[in-house]
């Protein structure tokens, strides 16, 4: 059985608790079984269920949770979720609202959008079930290590009783506002990790276009001011060796991009860089395909260059 990483809990309500957690792919995977390690350590279980149910039986194999049908997870205190996108919440809210116990809560960890977990937190609040949206950044290595950034919207007195269980995939884990507002600024985060990716691959594929050599570039380009995380952390990584290690979907960021404008343009803000940046994620999801690595975005650059970055 694989242990992973995880931080002390304080005492609390999550003692004993039945919690549950639907979607087990690159980020649910790991937050589930840090859910599963802390049942453990406190006497509660862990179900998981999963669209194609191999996972959950292996990750009950694996990390001691219980694989579950919708039915045996609409029962439990505490359901998480980690799906693509709202709409496949959505569906899940569906099929299990009426077999939800009241006073439970539903924690929905998907990038997903702000209107959508409004619409979600009234539809449960009137079977007595709360609901915080809970989206997480730092990549299936962070859920593994338990040091994910976790941004939360909702009720402060449910995410005080909540936090407990955050914490087992959480390293900072802060509530930002009400519903919808840990979406929002989830959106802002890979907005701007997707702007400074393209911004460093434009910068590089224009220095190489000069003769420079690139990768003497980048070291003091990651010494100096202009360096970012996607700058430090992907581009040597993961675009000079060609790699691209399938971790987080282009797709999905574009998703997220996406998310991002239609935020800007609810409350009409002016923010031409992340119009840009989504509709650039747009095109390379449309060019390179949605079920690559992100990083894979670069190639965009690249092609509209003549070069590659290497
Ligand atoms: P994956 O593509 O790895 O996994 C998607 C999961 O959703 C799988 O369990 C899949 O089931 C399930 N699923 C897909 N469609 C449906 C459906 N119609 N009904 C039910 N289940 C479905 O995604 P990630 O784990 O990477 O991402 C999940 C969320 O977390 C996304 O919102 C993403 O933006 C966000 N995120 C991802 C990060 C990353 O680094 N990967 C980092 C931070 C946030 P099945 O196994 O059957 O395909």
């Amino acid at each position: 059985m694989t242990t992973p990483a995880t931080h002390a809990s304080a005492p609390s309500e999550s003692a004993a608790q039945t919690t549950a957690f639907l979607g087990l792919g690159a980020m649910g995977t790991p937050m589930a079984a840090q859910l599963a390690r802390h049942a453990q350590a406190t006497g509660g279980r862990t179900l998981v269920w999963n669209r194609t149910s191999g996972k959950a039986e292996a990750h009950a194999a694996e990390y001691g949770s219980t694989a579950a049908t919708l039915e045996q997870i609409a029962g439990a205190d505490v359901v998480f979720s980690c799906l693509p996108t709202s709409a496949e919440v959505d569906a899940l809210i569906d099929q299990l609202l009426p077999g939800l116990r009241p006073g439970a809560v539903w924690i929905d960890c998907t990038s997903g959008r702000p209107a959508a977990a409004r619409a979600q937190a009234a539809r449960l609040e009137a079977a007595g079930v709360a609901f915080l949206d809970a989206p997480v950044s730092g990549g299936p290595a962070g859920a593994k290590a338990g040091t994910l950034a976790v941004m939360v919207g909702g009720d402060e007195a449910v995410f005080g009783r909540q936090e407990p269980l955050l914490n087992t995939f959480g390293g900072t884990v802060l509530r930002v506002g009400p519903v919808g507002s840990g979406f929002a600024v989830k959106a802002v985060n890979n907005v701007l990790m997707g702007l400074h990716l393209l911004s460093v691959a434009e910068g590089l594929a224009s220095l190489k276009k000069q003769g420079v050599d690139l990768g003497p570039a980048l070291t003091v380009l990651n010494a100096g001011s202009g360096s970012s995380f996607s700058s430090q952390n992907k581009v040597a990584q993961q675009v000079f060796t060609r790699q691209f290690a399938p971790m987080f979907k282009l797709g999905l960021l574009a998703k997220d991009a996406g998310i991002a404008l239609e935020n800007v343009q609810e409350v009409q803000a002016s923010a031409p860089l992340i119009a840009q940046t989504a509709m650039l994620l747009r095109a390379a999801q449309m060019a390179i395909g949605s079920d690559l690595d992100h990083t894979e975005a670069v190639r965009l650059i690249e092609q509209l260059n003549g070069v590659e970055l290497s």
